[in-house]
């Protein structure tokens, strides 16, 4: 475990120091991190509660009493402020203390009314400037042991998909089949889903982002499952549609159709090349067939200790990807009243091509 500890410490110091170069460039003495996969990535804290600040020449975790265990078992590297009263207050004495004056802050993350509290903070004579993704930028670059956690996580995804589409029959209800993903993942190890698992059957399949409901499967329809596990703090993203039955000759051109799109999208996601590119690579597949219209939403996103991170592959997004990048692949065609298919895998970004982590077969699942 010693050796662990060690390795770990050697990352946070180097995150930090990367970290400490953004707030050099922002001309910031300070930021104030108040998002918890922030934390994780830069201290190895899991717990829900606190603020982490980072100084140039100074680091701290704030927390209440409830972390106060927690904290010190899990966060080396940085020392631990426990609070009584308010953890805003508690930022300011630490700022106060370190003689900083100016401080970054994340408008994504700190709230108006959380802002104007530490403003208000006795002693709190720090200006106060926003500094958007400084971490999150970080992040999204990903060191080859952290591709190799979020390659466990999108295997023990893919174990879980096969399982449940085994679970898909009619007369079943999404709920059930939600359930039963859950569960498997947990078997298998995952600390629970990385979002609400999407089992959305018939017309209920052209919302892409449906939760499951009480409704039954029936025969003769689509279904979307899309499913995410987190594994060490990592998280994979994953979806599959089949039909219930043998498909009609419409959802099985859209299927192919969306298929292609992906296939297009995966061989367009290399270092270099312009996210808005990979994005229109599924696009243009799906408007030679006429389907461009139903596609309404982003062809991924990137995906890391959160499930939508940095980088967007939407329309337009001149960002180019890196080598380090982890991405969501998901075109998906919808159409009202009849249904919706969407295929995703998540894509690592290396510097020669790119791999698959997910591994479940594309084809047309007839049930
Ligand atoms: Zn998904
Ligand atoms: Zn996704």
């Amino acid at each position: 475990m010693v050796s662990s500890i060690r390795f770990m410490d050697r990352v946070h110091a180097k995150r930090l120091r990367a970290l400490r170069r953004r707030l050099e460039e922002a001309g910031v003495e300070a930021v104030l991190l108040t998002q918890p996969a922030n934390w994780f990535y830069l201290s190895g804290f899991t717990g829900e509660a606190g603020a982490f600040l980072v100084g140039l020449h100074a680091v701290a975790l704030v927390t209440d009493g409830r972390f106060a265990a927690q904290s010190a078992s899990e966060v080396r590297g940085a020392p631990i402020v426990t609070h009584q009263g308010s953890a805003f207050e508690a930022v300011a004495v630490w700022l106060s203390q370190q003689s900083i004056n100016r401080v970054g802050f994340d408008p994504a993350h700190l709230t108006v009314s959380q802002l104007d509290a530490l403003r208000r903070s006795p002693g709190a004579g720090a200006a106060w400037v926003p500094l958007s993704g400084a971490v999150e930028g970080l992040r999204s670059v990903k060191d080859a042991s952290e591709i190799a956690q979020m390659r466990r996580v999108a295997l023990l995804g893919s174990e879980v998909m096969k399982h449940t589409l085994k679970a898909l029959k009619p007369g079943v209800r999404e709920l059930e089949v939600a359930a039963e993903a859950d569960y498997q993942m947990r078997m298998k190890g995952a600390s629970g889903p990385a979002f609400e698992t999407i089992v959305a059957s018939g017309p209920r399949s052209a919302f892409p982002h449906a939760r499951p409901t009480a409704k039954r499967l029936k025969k003769n329809e689509l279904v979307v499952l899309d499913l995410g596990a987190i594994l060490g703090g990592y998280c994979s993203d994953l979806t599959r549609t089949v039909f219930l039955g043998r498909a009609p000759a419409d959802i099985r051109r859209w299927f192919l159709a969306v298929r292609e799109a992906q296939a297009a999208a995966i061989e367009a996601a290399q270092a270099g090349v312009a996210c808005g590119d990979v994005d229109a690579a599924a696009r243009g597949v799906l408007a030679g067939r006429g389907l461009e219209k139903y596609f309404i939403h982003s062809t991924g996103h990137g995906l890391g200790l959160e499930v939508h991170e940095m980088p967007r592959l939407a329309r337009g997004q001149k960002e180019t990807l890196q080598h380090g990048h982890v991405v969501t692949i998901e075109p998906g065609v919808y159409v009202e009243g009849v249904g919706g298919i969407r295929i995703e895998d998540d894509v690592a970004i290396l510097a020669n091509g790119n791999e698959v982590l997910t591994r479940v077969p594309r084809d047309l699942v007839e049930l």
